[in-house]
């Protein structure tokens, strides 16, 4: 099979419900920031993309994982067609839908911007990525620049004439980002020469883009150790005229590009800076030491990007699956199996494959609503803002909860899931010939990069559990609560939001438990051991609880459309996402509440050398 074929396939019906049916983009819609925005037109530009992505984007895929990327005289060729596919994105202008309204964009809700990646990121992961990496960059500049900086910058990265990185991770500073040695020394100019070696940059270069400005984390000289003495740099790959257009090469090298996995279309490349004493940065704002808040803002707005690359890769490979599951035959239904004269069936009607495909099919519809939960409440705190101080901080609260939910669980599902469709498949899914194993191959990465998923995990049980004094995490149980009370009687689902609720208790017994042994120095190591298993727990609750939320919410639909409605199979589909979760998931949440309370610390205890004697 021709690898330049699109493999691409989004359930655009699916989307539209979330957004619009589940979680109210109308609510939003028409009020200040985001008047002149309706549903017609965030259907059309839907639609629009994934036409797009179709056409452009997903033909580029495989090909673009197969050639990979090159450095030849040390400057990175991206595979064939991305410089043609970059060049029509930029006139489609679909990018340019969420860029704020101040940078010439069309100020796109959160919640749609977040449906448009998940089409973009699913066609073609590693040609997204030049684009999402570029507007985290422009979005820092854009909030935390100077007003020069605003414009000779971020204006040419959100037209896509010049791209963006963001540089962090050094050989010896990966998780602990707070270990860099880059350093900035303070010029009579006011600018910096940067000097050090960045690594693992993804878009450290390309030839999509006439230039490419690198956000680096650097320690001026005399600048505190840890995080704390980090300030961020631009770093632009050609120097910059104070009217904007390009100078000099500065000094800044690509050292190599590495060879790997998969998302083998987007160059991660080593950079050394200031290998000639000549590299010149300038400080992002006016102000040093401010490197860690301000890239964090790049960074949250990225783990949330992440989780949107698992769950665009994950739906592709369901629906890819679902569709080959269709097509090959094999075998005879399972109460005729050992008789030969019966017809063979398409492998779609064993049970097995039937129970696979509606695993992935619950946990993709969940993990969307987890992502588009998220979308709105910041959507919402946006329009609250300044109105009704006490809903924005809930918005607002709820977004940094549910952000490593949505970066770990839907990057962790992802490669599970993909690895299901291989599944599904049989051998051919094990074949370069079927889109899976690449999904498989290019999933892997979205549970290391933007902090790997213990980072997450730390993060939730560190931070984000007691942030506000514990309100936020309250306010999410309470929401559950309430969900709970109002619909345990459901003739169809009562049962399983009982389930709901026993998650819940459990989820808030395990939290409870963590600030114990937080606060017991004996039992401190549990609270990492079970951060990760913690992080599954809430984020299979939350999902739990959207999946019969939307069920519900289906119900009532069904009971206004007559029967041959071409939309009651898509609700009736809602009811058993909702219900295969809340049976075969929702009960993992009480027997993990279970393993929490045995307290076993074995991988602390065993010794170093009892992990091997040989
Ligand atoms: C394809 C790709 C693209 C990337 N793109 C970028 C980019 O654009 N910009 C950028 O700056 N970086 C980028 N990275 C780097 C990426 O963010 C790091 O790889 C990641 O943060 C992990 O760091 P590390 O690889 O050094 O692993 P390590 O930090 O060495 O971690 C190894 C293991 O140890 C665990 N670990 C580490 N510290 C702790 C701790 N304190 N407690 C418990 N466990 C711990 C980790 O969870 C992990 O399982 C990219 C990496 C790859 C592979």
């Amino acid at each position: 099979m021709s690898s330049a074929v699109n493999r691409y396939k989004a359930d655009l019906r699916e989307m539209f419900f979330v957004l619009f049916e589940q979680f109210g983009f109308n609510d939003i819609a028409g009020k200040a920031p985001y008047d002149g925005w309706d549903e017609e037109t965030a259907k059309s530009i839907l639609n629009e993309t994934y036409r797009f992505a179709r056409e452009v984007m997903g033909p580029l895929n495989s090909s673009g994982d197969r050639e990979g990327c090159r450095l030849v005289d040390g400057s990175v060729i991206t595979p064939k067609g991305f410089k043609d596919a970059w060049k029509k994105l930029a006139e489609a202008g679909i990018k340019q839908v969420s860029v704020p309204k101040e940078f010439g964009g069309q100020g796109a809700p959160f919640g749609l911007h977040a449906l448009i990646e998940e089409i973009t990121s699913g066609s073609n992961t590693a040609f997204n990525m030049y684009s999402g990496l570029t507007w985290g960059a422009a979005e820092v500049i854009g909030e935390f620049g100077t007003e020069a900086q605003k414009k000779v910058f971020a204006d040419k990265m959100f037209t896509q004439h010049w791209a963006g990185t963001m540089c962090l991770t050094e050989p010896q500073a990966g998780s602990d980002v707070g270990a860099a040695t880059t350093k900035a020394a303070k010029q009579p100019d006011g600018t910096y020469k940067i000097t050090g070696a960045k690594i693992f940059i993804s878009g450290g270069d390309q030839d999509l883009t006439e230039n490419i400005i690198h956000l680096v984390l650097a320690r001026v000289d005399g600048a505190p150790p840890g995080t704390k003495g980090l300030s961020l740099f631009i770093v632009p790959k050609f120097r910059v005229k104070p009217d904007g257009s390009l100078g000099e090469r500065n000094d800044v090298d690509v050292a190599s590009i590495e060879h790997k996995m998969g998302i083998n279309g987007s160059a991660t490349a080593a950079l050394s800076f200031g290998d000639n004493g000549n590299c010149i940065g300038e400080l992002v704002g006016a102000v040093e030491h401010q490197g860690m808040p301000q890239m964090f803002r790049m960074m949250n707005g990225a783990r949330i990007a992440v989780g949107i690359q698992g769950l665009a890769v994950a739906s592709s490979s369901y629906l890819n699956a679902l569709e080959y599951a269709k097509d090959r035959k094999q075998g005879s239904n399972f109460k005729f199996w050992r008789d030969p004269t019966k017809p063979r069936v398409p492998i779609i009607e064993h049970a097995d494959v039937r129970r696979m495909l509606l695993e992935m099919k619950a946990h993709v519809e969940g993990i969307r609503s987890l992502v588009i939960k998220l979308a709105m409440h910041r959507d919402r705190s946006v329009v609250s803002q300044g109105k009704d101080d006490a809903q924005t901080a809930y918005h607002v609260g709820q977004v940094d909860l549910l952000t490593p939910l949505v970066k770990a669980y839907a990057s962790d599902e992802s490669y599970r899931l993909c690895g299901l469709a291989i599944q599904v498949y049989g051998g051919a899914g094990f074949l370069k010939d079927w889109p899976v194993e690449q999904y498989a191959r290019d999933s892997k990465i979205f549970s290391i990069y933007e902090g790997t998923n213990h980072i997450q995990a730390m993060d939730l049980v560190g931070r984000k559990l007691g942030q506000s004094g514990g309100s936020n995490f309250s306010a999410f149980i309470n929401d559950i609560t309430q969900f709970v009370e109002k619909n345990k009687a459901d003739a169809a689902y009562g049962k399983v939001v009982e389930q709901l609720g026993a998650a819940s208790e459990a989820v808030m017994q395990v939290a409870m438990g963590m600030l114990g042994w937080s606060q017991t120095p004996e039992k401190a190591a549990l609270v990492p051991l079970m951060a990760n298993r913690f992080l599954r727990m809430m984020s299979e609750l939350a999902v739990g609880w959207l999946l019969l939320d939307g069920a519900i919410l289906a119900e009532q639909k069904l009971a206004t459309l007559a029967e041959g409605d071409v939309d009651r199979s898509f609700y009736e589909g809602k009811r058993y996402s909702a219900l295969w979760y809340g049976r075969n998931v929702l009960p993992e949440v009480e027997l993990n509440a279970k393993v929490c309370v045995l307290e076993d610390a074995s991988p602390v205890e065993i010794p170093d050398a009892a992990f091997a004697t040989s």
